[in-house]
């Protein structure tokens, strides 16, 4: 897409954006709440019509809706619709039906996305992340080139969120393209190839989550329990750039580990210190810090 815009009254929700996701990528939208991205992955789809810009999509138009790209696309959303009176076997047969899909495949998607013991449950009888593990399933049903996800992972415990990353693994490893919403930011820098991190409907950040991370401040920090150092104390370490109190420890930021721990060492002990790299949370969150509407 190029130069795409869209406007609601005065929220300019996609603000010139223009983005070029490769065939059998895997890339990740980032960014605070109403930040544009849902409007932004709306009209890729070809649910909204840009106000201004080109879109393309597999090599054609999105917009208007074109029918002959739904068999070739895949959506989840955070409204997917349900027939709810249908058992999950029963309403992933009946998508796979709409899509002319193979007959076994509604059978083998439950599989993928773990619901076989689930599916001779109604829909209404689902959890919340069986919900949506079974949105996800609909959106896969038809074996799509391109996979549309709307934090796909947001209702689930942590189990059946590994479990996700495996089947998103395995999508990319058969080819398939896909964009994906996601706030987990650990999650984002271990499945994408790239993230483009949206602030106020414009792309401020676009790149492989390693190439963020480097680009950042690279900067060390340091945990230590708070009931060891006080914050003054720490602030008189060595190479020591800035101390926060975080809960029941002590953030002590600098560039240069070694020295700052052997000083740690000396008037704290090291029992319980931690030291965490820069990770692309600390990046989401310089680039974000401002753009909070
Ligand atoms: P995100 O998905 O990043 O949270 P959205 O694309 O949902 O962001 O929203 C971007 C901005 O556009 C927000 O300010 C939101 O309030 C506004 N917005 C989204 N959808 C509509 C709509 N249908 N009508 C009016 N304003 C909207």
């Amino acid at each position: 897409m190029t130069d795409v815009h869209k406007r609601y009254g005065d929220t300019r929700a996609v603000d010139g954006v223009s983005l070029t996701v490769r065939r059998g990528e895997f890339l990740g939208l980032l960014g605070p709440n109403g930040a544009g991205k849902t409007t932004l992955v709306e009209i890729m789809e070809g649910l909204r019509q840009a106000d201004a810009g080109t879109v393309g999509v597999l090599g054609t138009s999105p917009w208007p809706r074109n029918l002959a790209l739904l068999p070739r696309i895949g959506l989840q959303t955070q409204a997917s619709a349900f027939f709810v009176r249908l058992t999950a076997r029963e309403h992933l047969r009946t998508v796979a039906a709409l899509y002319g899909a193979a007959r076994d495949a509604a059978e083998r998607t439950l599989a993928m996305v773990g619901l076989t013991e689930q599916g001779d449950t109604q829909v209404e009888g689902l959890s919340g992340g069986q919900r949506q593990r079974l949105a996800i399933a609909s959106a896969l049903v038809h074996g799509p080139e391109l996979i549309f996800l709307d934090e796909p992972t947001a209702a689930l415990d942590p189990q059946a969120r590994r479990d996700l990353w495996q089947v998103l693994r395995d999508l990319k490893g058969e080819g398939r393209t896909i964009v994906y919403t996601t706030h987990h930011l650990d999650e984002a820098e271990t499945l994408c190839d790239r993230v483009a991190i949206i602030v106020n409907g414009r792309i401020t950040a676009l790149d492989t989550p390693a190439r963020l991370v480097a680009a950042g401040s690279g900067n060390t920090r340091l945990l230590v329990p708070a009931d060891r150092l006080t914050e003054a104390r720490a602030r008189e370490l060595p190479g020591v750039l800035d101390v926060q109190v975080d809960g029941d420890v002590v953030v002590l930021e600098t560039t240069e580990a070694g020295p700052l721990l052997s000083a740690v060492e000396a008037v704290a002990g090291l029992q319980g210190v931690r030291t965490r790299t820069a990770s692309l949370e600390d990046v989401y969150l310089q680039l974000t810090a401002t753009g909070d509407r």
